[in-house]
């Protein structure tokens, strides 16, 4: 079926936009020249515009901060607190780390953001624990000073 007077939409390189173009001939069934609807002209087919692609270079796509750079783990840390850690009863006691408790050596305690962590030594008000990431010191047994007059 020929497409010749039938409207079809094209790049108008005059009107520099996609506008109705009427095919005026074609070939092979391929249209090949089209008259702009708009203004007149007479140019060849070139299709609809094509979609123009948006890459955005990865330096300015924007949100995505760096990721602060993470605390890389020991490799000893991490295969001794594994050990540990398998060598636990099915259902360990585990205490949510608190500032203001005091904690012994062999304690198992939880902290928010480290995880698990295995109480190795303590002083009187800090402790030196055993994350997956490596060891911490953490303090223990602060009272909460609401006057902190000494
Ligand atoms: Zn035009």
């Amino acid at each position: 079926m020929s497409l010749v007077g039938k409207n079809i939409n094209a790049f108008c390189s005059r009107c520099k936009l996609e506008l109705a173009h009427i095919v005026l001939y074609e070939v092979a069934g391929a249209v090949q020249g089209v008259k702009c609807k708009t203004c007149g002209a007479e140019h060849r087919y070139r299709g609809p515009k094509p979609e123009r692609k948006r890459e955005i270079p990865a330096e300015r796509r924007p949100g995505k901060k760096p990721a602060l750079a993470a605390r890389p783990i020991r490799p000893a840390d991490a295969r001794q607190w594994e050990l540990r850690n398998a060598a636990l009863p099915a259902d360990p006691v585990v205490w949510d780390y608190r500032l203001s408790e005091g904690y012994e050596k062999g304690d198992l305690i939880h902290h928010p953001e480290f995880g698990r962590g295995f109480v190795e030594k303590t002083t009187a008000d800090s402790m030196e624990v055993l994350f997956r990431e490596g060891r911490r010191h953490m303090a223990m047994n602060r009272k909460p000073a609401p006057d902190a007059d000494v």
